[in-house]
């Protein structure tokens, strides 16, 4: 972990986990409480990454391995809450976050570090996954012994992890007690309390060009997720096919290019930025609405900006991202 004071008041800290930076500020927090604070996050936080991977030898892949073969398996304590969690953010989505997905992003070569270039996949083992349907539905904890009924479910929580660890990080902070904090893992973060006087204000990417494309006034205790088709893709013939697919027809999504919400839970807003960035243009209302979440700001592969009224008011776009709002 590496450590800069700027200024008297602020520590940041960066670490490398999940395969992203992960940077921590606190506020007015001694430097030795601080180091204490951030080497037991950094030990949390590399453990999480090993337990829930879903392709690297660990405890997720034994449990898929399991499942796969039709046998009950038991589930490490770290995972029962994750797996009880994206249970109800998969029903509150009506399934467009769906984490038993695994299979299909292994059809689409996305459970490697490098996705593979080349024509996508044979439509017939797409449109097989689709008829097997795998969902957390299919999924049944009896403690921490968990069964599937589909053997097709392979559990994969990319889409939420992140969320559900930065949750953990600002909880052990604030055991440490440290009340002024941000985790912010690679734009996706939480905030809590304040810098002073000032709230904590953060940038969100614009997904087509480098540039910051707003500006966000976090309030104590929230979280900004952002999930985007720009990060992770496939290519084939000037043609991207980006990570984040929809269970519905198997293949990845189109025409959104971006999608961030406001809301207090890191999980739920992870879970929710996937599901809303599948859902598209004409349903993330709706979908928002179903998982409480109340501001949402998403844009369409031509840089059009659109956001709920609510989100409209938090949001101080920046750049001709004015110019560019519907
Ligand atoms: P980001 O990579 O920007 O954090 P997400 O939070 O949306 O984006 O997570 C994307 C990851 O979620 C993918 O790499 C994959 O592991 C998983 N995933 C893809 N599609 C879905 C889906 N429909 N439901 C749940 N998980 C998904
Ligand atoms: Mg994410
Ligand atoms: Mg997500």
């Amino acid at each position: 972990t590496a450590c800069s004071r700027t200024g008297t008041e602020t520590l940041r800290y960066e670490l490398y986990v999940f395969g992203t930076l992960v940077n921590v500020t606190l506020w007015e927090v001694q430097p030795e409480e601080g180091e204490v604070a951030i080497t037991e996050l950094n030990e949390a936080f590399q453990r999480m990454h090993h337990d829930w991977h879903a392709w690297k030898p660990g405890p997720l892949v034994d449990i898929n391995r399991a499942i796969a073969r039709g046998e009950s398996t038991e589930v490490i304590p770290s995972l029962v809450p994750i797996i009880e969690q994206s249970k109800v953010l998969e029903r509150r989505s009506d399934g467009l976050f769906n984490p038993a997905i695994g299979g299909l992003l292994s059809i689409w070569g996305f459970q490697s570090d490098q996705p593979p270039s080349g024509p996508p996949p044979a439509s017939e083992a797409i449109a097989e996954w689709v008829e097997q349907a795998p969902s957390m539905e299919n999924v049944h904890l009896d403690g921490n012994v968990l069964t599937s009924d589909n053997p097709a479910v392979q559990l994969d929580f990319g889409a939420f992890a992140k969320g559900y660890a930065v949750d953990l990080a600002i909880r052990h902070l604030r055991e440490r007690g440290i009340e002024n904090a941000i985790v912010n893992a690679g734009g996706d973060l939480r905030a809590i309390g304040s810098k002073g006087e000032k709230p904590w204000r953060v940038g969100v990417r614009h997904p087509q060009g480098g540039g910051v494309m707003a500006a966000i006034e976090v309030r104590d205790d929230e979280s900004v997720f952002t999930s985007g088709n720009y990060e992770r893709y496939r290519e084939h013939e000037g043609v991207h096919y980006p990570h984040i697919l929809d269970p519905r027809t198997g293949m990845p999504i189109e025409s959104v290019t971006s999608v961030t919400v406001i809301h207090d839970n890191g999980a739920e807003a992870d879970a929710a930025a996937t599901a809303l960035i599948v859902a598209g243009p004409k349903e993330w209302h709706r979908i928002a609405e179903q998982m409480g979440i109340r501001y949402v700001m998403l844009v369409d592969d031509g840089g059009t900006i659109y956001m709920n009224p609510a989100m409209a008011e938090r949001v101080d776009l920046q750049g001709d991202a004015a110019q560019n709002v519907e």
